[in-house]
């Protein structure tokens, strides 16, 4: 069985409800974490998995919501033996290098050893024996990837935007998808009050009538911006303006099983 954990689903501010988004795959005992926000381990414990059986670490890229908990996850698998891979572009990989660094987290006493590994966009690599990766640039910042995972025994396909404004590619990728997961920050009014957004973001309207028209099989918004003037069942209905498949809008801890 392979899970999907949503460990967080909200933007860059955090609210009651919501932490900064990041996901973990469960596959054979094994987890995989794709971005490292605060609280990880704990989350982790909250949903009854164990913190040692994590072997990568994906990151979408370096803005402080989806990788500022690195070094207190490294911190508190300090006597883990082990290695984990993490995986980013070389931007992001430099990043965490220095930010490692600062906390004298790859020094000899620290048991659990990072092994790091730069992506190119286009670039496939192998995470766990039935799970594989590719990653794409998206142009929210200049270490940005977007990953599309492929459960290979499940014949399943599921595609993680990360943070980006609306890109072609991650359309033409998500073709006929099972599970594409996209960051899906405000209604589209929100982008038009403060038009940047559109620069570096995905409004519910467009990322609805661009699913439908790319034939995703199954939609799951993310990375909800928090304490703002709208409400998630605004999103909601502005997603299904146009999107007609399934929708799947998860909290933080919630799962799908693939
Ligand atoms: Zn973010
Ligand atoms: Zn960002």
């Amino acid at each position: 069985m392979t899970e999907v954990y949503f460990l967080g689903t909200g933007g860059w501010v955090a609210t009651r409800e919501r932490d900064n988004t990041s996901l973990l795959i469960h596959q054979n005992e094994k987890l995989v974490l794709v971005d490292c926000p605060g609280s990880v381990i704990q989350k982790i414990k909250k949903i009854d998995l164990n913190p040692d059986a994590i072997v990568s670490v994906v990151i979408t890229h370096v803005h402080p919501d989806h990788i500022y908990g690195l070094p207190s996850l490294v911190h508190s698998l300090m006597l883990v033996e082990g290695t984990i891979n993490l995986y980013g572009k070389e931007e992001s990989i430099h990043f965490c290098q220095n930010l490692l660094d600062l906390f004298h987290l790859r020094e000899e006493k620290i048991k659990c050893r990072i092994n790091f590994i730069p992506l190119r966009s286009g670039e496939d690599f192998h995470l766990l024996p039935s799970l594989s990766g590719s990653c794409l640039d998206v142009p929210h910042h200049p270490s940005s990837l977007a990953f599309s995972f492929e459960f290979k025994d499940l014949n399943k396909r599921l595609l993680f935007s990360g943070d980006t404004p609306i890109h072609p590619a991650i359309f033409e990728e998500a073709r006929d998808i099972d599970y594409l997961v996209h960051e899906c920050s405000a209604p589209k009014r929100y982008f038009d009050l403060y038009p940047i957004l559109y620069d570096i973001h995905t409004n519910a309207f467009d990322l609805g009538r661009l699913s439908q028209e790319s034939g995703v099989k199954c939609l799951i918004p993310c990375h909800i911006f928090g304490d703002l003037e709208f409400s998630e069942s605004e999103i909601e209905q502005e997603l299904l303006e146009n999107y007609k498949g399934r929708l799947v809008f998860l909290h933080d801890l919630e799962k799908i099983i693939i």
